[in-house]
């Protein structure tokens, strides 16, 4: 069979033989340094986290010309989207974004009883930022941008999302959620914490589980504005962040070497899966930017997924409302990604 756990497990039975196309994790794992400097804190993790939590806010800070008290640390990105949403509806509880995008902040909040306007893509299937702006009111709590966007993988101009942002977070708060951020081509010239550093209304969300491989370790951070840092963060705070994550992603964070090689790799094979597109004559989102693409099937998504299972690809689980024959593939190893165009020939020819 199919050689699919590219980390062979030593505990039996974690992995359902598949090969996982399905959640945006970054297939080529951690950095090597990450991983030795895990290893050789592994006995420290008798100890909470507190202190090296604000040895990485310190790093953040630095990095980003920020202030620690902006910056909120927490288990993966996503309690920072959860504590966000709730924050959302005790601040005039309306949020504005657009469909497709990653669901996170905006159903978090539609399940906490939020307003949320979803505006439709461009024709270029980017977040519409006119459309946006023009959706935007008084009453308007924040907007959720995603760039490069999940599901769709399509990157904004930075300079136009700059000037997007500094004349929209006059009137509401704007959440740019940069999960994907460093494996765009231009990294880092399109990242957008300038804006926090220069005392814009924005959020800026990261997180260790896609460039750095991190998605099992958990780790992820926000910055924003001190005060609501100090609120969000503080009600975060109860479950803390993990000791080894915030080990593996300091040393991951200096690998730039592993960074760059990351983001090369990524291109490489999601140039595949394009190509794959391309030559089965599907639509697909142009020019992607994350570790994923996202496709027209031409079929109902359960129909497709159950094909590709079938082949031992899976594949995101989930379709979103307007795209239901639209497919989110990620990026897998090499292997992984050849056995998957493979099977996108076999299944869509
Ligand atoms: N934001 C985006 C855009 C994502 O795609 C994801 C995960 O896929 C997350 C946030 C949350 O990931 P995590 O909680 O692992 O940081």
């Amino acid at each position: 069979g199919m050689k699919t756990d590219h980390f062979p497990s030593a505990t039996p039975n974690l992995n359902d033989g598949l090969i996982r196309l399905s959640s945006n994790e970054n297939a080529f794992g951690p950095s090597a340094k990450a991983v030795e400097a895990m290893k050789g804190e592994l006995f420290n993790l008798c100890r909470y986290a507190d202190p090296t939590t604000s040895v990485l806010k310190k790093k953040i800070a630095e990095q980003e010309g920020v202030s620690e008290d902006q910056i909120v640390v927490t288990n993966g990105s996503s309690p920072i989207l959860f504590g966000y949403a709730d924050w959302i509806t005790k601040n005039g509880n309306k949020l504005v974004t657009s469909m497709a995008t990653y669901e996170g902040v905006p159903r978090g909040a539609e399940f906490m009883g939020a307003d949320v306007t979803y505006v439709p893509l461009d024709a270029n299937m980017d977040f519409d930022l006119d459309a946006i702006e023009a959706a935007v009111t008084e009453e308007t709590t924040a907007v959720y941008i995603c760039n490069p966007n999940n599901p769709v993988g399509r990157a904004l101009d930075p300079a136009k999302l700059n000037a997007f942002a500094k004349r929209v977070s006059q009137k509401t708060q704007v959440f740019i959620d940069e999960a994907y951020i460093e494996m765009s081509d231009g990294y880092p010239g399109n990242v957008q914490s300038s804006l926090a550093a220069e005392g814009y209304n924005v959020v800026i969300c990261r997180t260790f589980s896609k460039i750095h491989a991190m998605a099992g370790q958990r780790l992820g951070y926000a910055i924003m504005p001190a005060a609501q840092a100090k609120e969000i963060g503080g009600k975060l705070r109860m479950g803390g962040v993990n000791y080894l994550g915030l080990v593996a992603g300091m040393a991951s964070m200096d690998d730039h070497a592993n960074l760059n090689k990351m983001r090369d790799m990524v291109k490489v094979e999601r140039s595949k899966l394009t190509a794959a597109a391309e030559e089965l004559g599907r639509p697909y989102a142009k020019n992607p930017q994350g570790n994923f693409i996202y496709m027209d099937t031409g079929m109902p998504h359960d129909q497709f997924a159950e094909k590709m299972r079938a082949q031992g690809i899976k594949v995101v689980g989930r379709t979103w409302p307007g795209y239901d024959s639209w497919s989110r593939i990620s990026v897998g190893t090499p292997e992984e990604t050849d056995a998957c165009v493979k099977a996108l020939k076999t299944v869509l020819a």
